[in-house]
């Protein structure tokens, strides 16, 4: 391997500054340290949280940064101590990882990693505190460990899922963020069985995929409720059977789901964000075996407020982040699904476009056009 322990020069889209358009730079890459590991990137898409955290409203801005979180490509070299993998792997970077030796990691019912869990704040590796990406000596920061607007990056091991070789990079690239938070939190933890209803609040792409979940479940009714109605045409390519928009009624949207559903739905999934909509996904939900699980995030301020009442009559809710999938062993089995055709990924794919002409991709999102933008590296 020539590149093996040198420094690559490459393209990145580099953002300087909050909310302007990101700017094509050849950057350095320094070879990847201990734990990690660097990779061709193939492929990526945008998400909604590099829009948000482009923007920097809400957050303490952290600039010039690379952004990019879902992704699929090759493993170019590891670093030291990286025994999992090797060069040629084909993988998918993501945003939270596995180390394997943590509490959470050791407990089957956790994918919350002590030492890889989310963070947006940091700008480096774990290792050193250091940025691996620069441009004339000058660091630009990392975002979520993974910065995939760059035709090579430096990812930590914990954070990288190997898998299928024969799964195109084009379209699983998607499973490494949005597609799964949905879709485990239907099958993961709201786990509907066969012939049962299930609403899903909130129809982007993270709830989408959560009506996937439903689908694939088997679920008998999937009944879609969000405020703006124009989501509503593309839902029923993914199964979303009935429409609930809560500006139609004058009565709470709880009530109007019990109505339809002679007391409440089995299972209710929300992916909005709005605590509004918690609630009523909470007391949506039928007494006695309803499962109601929380994904959207909420605003810092927001409280959940119901009455007690609704879990003694034997409602539950949960909550769920990344659907409870662990990135490194699970994410793996999510693209077996797609291979076994049981898992429908086209449907989620709306633009495609060559990396120079990334700033677009962030257009589609801001207006509302797309589901995913898949980018071409090296185009
Ligand atoms: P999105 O903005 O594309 O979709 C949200 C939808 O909710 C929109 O169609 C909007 O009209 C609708 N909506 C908003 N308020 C509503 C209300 N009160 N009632 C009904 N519908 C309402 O967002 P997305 O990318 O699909 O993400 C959805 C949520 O999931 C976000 O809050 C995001 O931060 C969160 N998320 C959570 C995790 C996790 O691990 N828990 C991971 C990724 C994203
Ligand atoms: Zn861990």
């Amino acid at each position: 391997m020539p590149t093996t322990g040198q420094i690559i020069r490459c393209k990145a889209a580099v953002a300087w500054e909050a909310g302007k358009p990101l700017v094509m730079e050849e950057v350095e890459v320094a070879p990847p340290q201990k734990h990690e590991v660097r990779i061709k990137i193939l492929f990526t898409s945008l998400c909604h949280t590099d829009v948000y955290f482009w923007e920097a409203k809400g957050q303490t801005p952290l600039f010039p940064r690379i952004f990019g979180h879902e992704a699929g490509g090759i493993v170019e070299s590891v670093g030291e101590g990286v025994t999992d993998l090797q060069p040629g792997d084909h993988v998918l970077p993501i945003f939270t990882g596995e180390c394997g030796d943590c509490p959470h990691c050791h407990s089957e019912e956790s994918n919350m990693c002590d030492l890889l869990r989310i963070n947006t704040e940091r700008g480096g590796m774990i290792h050193d505190g250091e940025s691996r990406f620069s441009i004339n000596g000058k660091p630009i920061h990392h975002f979520l460990g993974t910065s995939t607007f760059s035709e090579y990056t430096v990812v930590h091991s914990g954070q990288v899922a190997k898998i299928n070789p024969d799964a195109p990079l084009d379209k699983v690239c998607i499973v490494s963020c949005g597609l799964s938070t949905g879709l485990g939190a239907t099958l993961n933890v709201a786990k509907p069985k066969k012939g049962q209803s299930v609403a899903i609040f909130g129809l982007g792409a993270v709830g989408l995929a959560a009506a996937e979940g439903a689908r694939i479940a088997g679920a008998s009714r999937i009944i879609g409720v969000d405020l703006n109605s124009q989501r509503f045409d593309q839902a029923k390519e993914f199964g979303v059977t009935e429409f609930v928009n809560p500006r139609d009624h004058d009565k709470p949207v709880q009530q109007v789901i019990a109505e339809m559903t002679n007391g409440g739905v089995d299972r209710s999934v929300e992916c909005t964000g709005s605590v509004q909509a918690m609630i009523q996904a909470f007391e949506c939900v039928h007494d006695g075996w309803g499962v109601a699980v929380l994904v959207g995030v909420p605003s810092k301020d927001d409280a959940f407020k119901t009455h007690p009442m609704n879990f003694l009559n034997e409602r539950t809710l949960k909550g769920t982040f990344f659907g409870n999938y662990k990135p490194k062993t699970d994410i793996p089995g999510v693209v077996e699904k797609y291979m076994n055709k049981e898992l429908e990924l086209e449907k989620f794919i709306t633009h495609t476009l060559p990396f120079s002409e990334i700033n677009k991709a962030f257009d589609y999102m801001l207006k509302g056009e797309s589901i995913r933008c898949i980018i071409t590296m090296g185009a």
